[in-house]
This record gives structure tokens, sequence and C-alpha cells, in this order.
């Protein structure tokens, strides 16, 4: 019997024992289970595969004829496999003197346990190429992609740059985003508990597709001419800013897009060119300035265009027959209107003359007087149909729209200064096109840059069309070319001319607002031949110091830039 109890009680501890063994065993299974299962199923995830992505290509993006303006660079991407590490020393050593980092941040990188850390990016080919040479266990090498764009500060704007993903910030960079990217791959490899590759197991590669090349119309050869003689003028006179647009009138293909002072793409976050060696501390303070540097003012921003713009109120008088070249007017000085007497820029007056005289002395009073010929509604309804209320739909983001006042709100004040370019804003764009359509034969162009895409073997893929609309008769725009070539022959714009060329222009000087601040615009507007014209070119000088009119500080820049472009574009001297 003794026995018997003896034995009951230890099959009765054992029992016990192995009961509470269980429940701990479940309890730390359901926890196991239930709440690390998201840490346990990616730790096993981890283990077996490994995903990396393949950077594509970005597409190039080449000039007229072929240049290329945007490319790629092949740099270095150098990390450390930690698990695969052999002598940690020799590889902080190594990558220390290669990448010439301070050894206690490689030492911190190396030893940290992680799948994968990153040493550095961007690393030049070279260097890791001699990285890789040195073969040691646990150090990768990867092949990665750079934008590069080659004439650093050429169009800066308008090419734009792209950011770390490869995508674009600014520019062409942005608007042609699509066909450039292209498509990323990836390597999907497996591995064992320590992050060592499996050999017999076949890696799965999906290979990057590269983007797409963009041809633009941009030429290098001009808009290097007119980057210089935009630089030129700029130093000369002092000035903020100079903005600068040639074009093709006839189909809109814009040919040189300049702002200087231009910023360098290979180092778009430098502030260098807004005279800053060092960026602000402030966060948002730099982002304000990046910002600015890399605003493009001939499509971002508005201005008032002054006397560039009274191309329209004789164009527009005679779409509506209310203008004969032979009219004649009288200027004392100044136009009385309401209350107000509105100065001509001579303040003795140009007595009187024709409407050609009035044209090629840019006389204020001859266009108040054609301005009141027209009255608000006509004014108003020519603005809209030559296309200067819609914005120019160019090819590029952030167009800034036409700023007017509301037809009902515009008395014969406003009517007789806007007769004259002012109390308005267009962007510069919008004039080079306007004017455009003055002088082509009456189309109103979409301007642009992107022409066609290609795939990497030259072959097109894609034209682009933009539309065009015949707003204006080619009777107006015949007459309008042969004033304004005599604006340049015997006018206001004389000193664009070139001895044996017909050209054709209009000069401006205009104010920035307020205008108490006596800050100036110098404008002028050309285009050649005079007679169905191959290129109009529009130059602004923001805010020149000392003398600051358009006549005398912007129409000679646009003859030098001429003087290059048009024997370089095929364009020769009347009579040759
Ligand atoms: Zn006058």
């Amino acid at each position: 019997m003794r026995n018997k109890t003896y034995n009951r009680r230890k099959i009765l501890i054992v029992f016990s024992f192995a009961v509470v063994m269980l429940l701990v065993l479940i309890g730390r299974l359901t926890y196991l289970m239930i709440f690390k299962a998201d840490y346990y199923q990616e730790r096993a995830e981890e283990l077996h595969e490994r995903e990396r992505s393949i950077k594509a290509a970005r597409g190039e993006i080449v000039d007229a004829n072929g240049v290329v303006l945007a490319t790629n660079q092949t740099v270095c991407t150098i990390s450390v496999v930690h698990s695969q590490l052999k002598n940690s020393e020799q590889v902080i050593q190594m990558l220390s003197q290669e990448l010439g980092l301070d050894i206690q941040t490689v030492r911190k990188k190396v030893e940290k346990v992680s799948s994968r850390e990153l040493i550095k990016s961007n690393v030049e080919k070279s260097v890791g190429d001699r990285i890789r040479e040195y073969e040691l266990a646990g150090v990768k090498v990867d092949e990665d992609y750079k934008r590069y764009y080659p004439y650093d500060d050429l169009a800066s704007r308008v090419l734009g740059f792209t950011g770390s993903d490869n995508q674009g910030i600014i520019g062409l960079e942005v608007k042609y985003d699509e066909y450039l990217k292209g498509q990323n791959g990836t390597i999907l490899t497996t591995t064992d508990a320590r992050g060592i590759d499996l050999e017999g197991i076949a890696e799965e590669r999906m290979e990057p597709v590269a983007g797409r090349t963009l041809q633009v119309s941009i030429d290098y050869n001009i808009q290097s001419y007119a980057q210089q003689a935009a630089e030129k003028v700029r130093e000369e006179k002092k000035a903020d800013q100079v903005a600068m647009i040639l074009m093709n009138p006839q189909n809109g293909e814009i040919m040189a897009m300049v702002n200087v002072p231009e910023f360098n793409l290979n180092e778009p976050f430098s502030l260098e060119a807004m005279g800053l060696e060092k960026a602000p501390a402030d966060e948002e303070e730099r982002q304000k300035l990046l910002n600015q540097m890399w605003r493009n003012t001939c499509i971002n921003d508005t201005y008032e265009p002054g006397s560039t713009f009274k191309t329209f109120t004789a164009a527009a008088c005679f779409e509506a027959g209310l203008l004969e070249a032979s009219d004649t007017f009288y200027c004392p000085g100044y136009r009385v209107v309401e209350d107000r007497r509105i100065r001509c820029h001579k303040a003795g007056g140009h007595g009187s003359e024709s409407f050609v005289e009035g044209i090629q002395n840019s006389c204020n009073p001859v266009f108040m007087e054609l301005g009141a010929r027209l009255g608000v509604e006509r004014f108003y309804q020519y603005f809209k149909k030559f296309g200067v209320m819609e914005k120019t739909g160019v090819d590029l983001p952030g167009e800034a729209g036409t700023i007017i006042h509301k037809q009902e709100n515009v008395g014969p004040v406003e009517l007789a200064t806007m007769s004259f370019g002012q109390s308005f804003q267009i962007t510069p764009l919008q004039l080079a096109t306007m004017v455009s359509t003055i002088v082509n034969g009456g189309e109103r162009v979409t301007p642009h840059l992107g022409v066609r895409i290609l795939d990497g073997d030259g072959n097109i893929i894609k034209n682009f069309s933009y539309d065009s609309k015949q707003v204006m008769s080619e009777k107006t725009s015949q007459q309008m070319q042969e004033y304004l070539e005599s604006v340049v022959s015997e006018g206001t714009g004389k000193n664009a001319y070139i001895d044996g060329y017909e050209i054709g222009g209009k000069t401006a000087t205009s104010q920035t607002l307020p205008r108490s601040a006596h800050k100036y615009i110098s404008s002028f507007v050309g285009f050649a031949p005079a007679e169905e014209p191959k290129v109009l070119a529009l130059v602004a000088i923001y805010n020149p110091q000392g003398i600051y009119y358009g006549g005398t500080v912007a129409a000679p820049v646009i003859r030098t830039v001429f003087e290059n472009i048009l024997p370089y574009l095929g364009i020769e001297k009347a009579g040759e």
C-alpha cells in the first residue's frame, strides 16, 4: 500500500511538472504566433529573398542638331553587407582611404548590424572600379546613373534638372518626364540565413528599360550667342537680370530662351548664381531663394510690355478698318483724357505726323488716339482674338497668365494707357508670340520646345504637333512688317539696324511696379527678314543702371545677336 501511494505521488509530481511545462510552451507559442508574427514573417522573407532595384538610364535631351544637352554619367554606390564581412578592419581602412571619409564615420557604418549599409553614393566610376579590385568580402559596388549637363548653365531654366529619384524637378525634365524616365528593373536574389547568395539558384532579373530621347528646338549655337550677349549687357548695365527669347515666328519653335544669370544645372542647390557664397542657415529662407533662382522669367513672370505692345493697337485698328497709313495726327506732347493729361515721352511733342512717323517715333498720343478709335469693347475683342488673353500653351511648367482689368472696369484713362502697353501685364513669351502673329502672316502659333521623341538608335517614336490658327488678315500682317521695318531703318529702333539686312522691330521702355521705385525694363522685339521673317527675338533688360531707354540699351543687343545668327540661319542680305 505504501509503495503504491509513493508511486501515485511520484506520478502526480511528474504529471504536474509536465502540465506546467506545457502551459509555458503554449503561452510562449501564443506570444510568438500572435504578437511576434509580423516580425518572424519579415525575417523569414528576408532570409530567403532580397530584391534590389536597378535604375533605368534616363533619356537624353538633344538640341535641334543632335547636340546632347542632358545626359547621364555612370556613378557608383558603395555599400557593405555585414554578414559577409571577413576582415572588418581592412574594409574600414580601405573605404576610409578610397572615399576620403572620416575613419570613425566608416567604422560606425561597417560595424552596424544590418543587412546592407550604404557607405556612399554618387561615387566616381574610377573610384568604384578601384574599390572593386580589392576584392574584399562584404563590400558591394553597384553602378548607378547621375544626370549630367555637359554645358553646365546653358538654358538652365528651360532644361531643368532631376532629383535623387531621377524625377524631373523643373523645366523640360518635368514636362517630358514620362518619356525621359524609363522603367527601373529589379534583381531578386535568394540567400541563406547569413545573407550569403545561395549558389545554384538562379537570380531573377527584370532588366530596366532606358528612357526615350527628347529632341528640342533649342539650337546650341543660337542659345550660346544669346546667352553671351545677354550676360554682356547685364554686366555693362549692372542690370538685375536679362531675359531673351529667339523663336521661329512661322511655327513657334523656340531656338533660344535665356535668363541671365543662369545657374549651374550640375549644382542646382548652390546659390552661387544668386551671388551668395553660403546658403542661409534658415531652411525656409534657403528654399525661397532656390525657388527664385529656378524661375524662368520668360514664362513664369509678367511685366508691363510698354511700347512693343503698340504693334497690337495698330494691327487691331487696321483689322477693324479704323486706320489708313496716310492718316495724320498731331502730338503737342500729351493727350488730355477725361481729367488727366497723359504725356508723350517727348515733352515738346512730335507735332504733326503721319501714322508711319507716329510708329517710328513711338508717339504715345498717336496710339491713345488709335485706342480711342477702337473703344473698350473692340480693344478687348482683338485682345481675345489675337490670343493674348489666353496662356500661350508653351510646353514648360508654370506659365503665368495675363493680368488685365475686367472689361467693365475700363474707362477712357485705362484704355488710353493700355493702348501704349500699360495697365496690364503679360509674360515676355506672350509678347513674342503676339508679335509673331503680327508679322508671320496673321497666324497665332503655339510657342514650343519639344519637337520629337527618339529611341536609343535615333529612330523617331513620336513627332509632336502644335495648334495654330489664322487670327488676322495677311494684308494687315504685311503692312505691319513694312511699318516695323521702317522703325529700324528710320525710327527709334535704328540701333538694331545692320547694313544690308531688312530688319523689323519695336522698342519699349517700361516700368516695374510700383512706379515710385523708378525701376525700368528696357526691351526690344526684332525680326528678320522683314518680309516672311524666319527669326524673331525679344530682349528685356531688368533695372539697367544709367541710361535705360529700350532704343539705346536693348536694340543694340539684338543687333549683335542678329549679326551672329542671321548668316548662321542662312538668311542672306537683301540684293545678294
Ligand atoms: Zn509724341
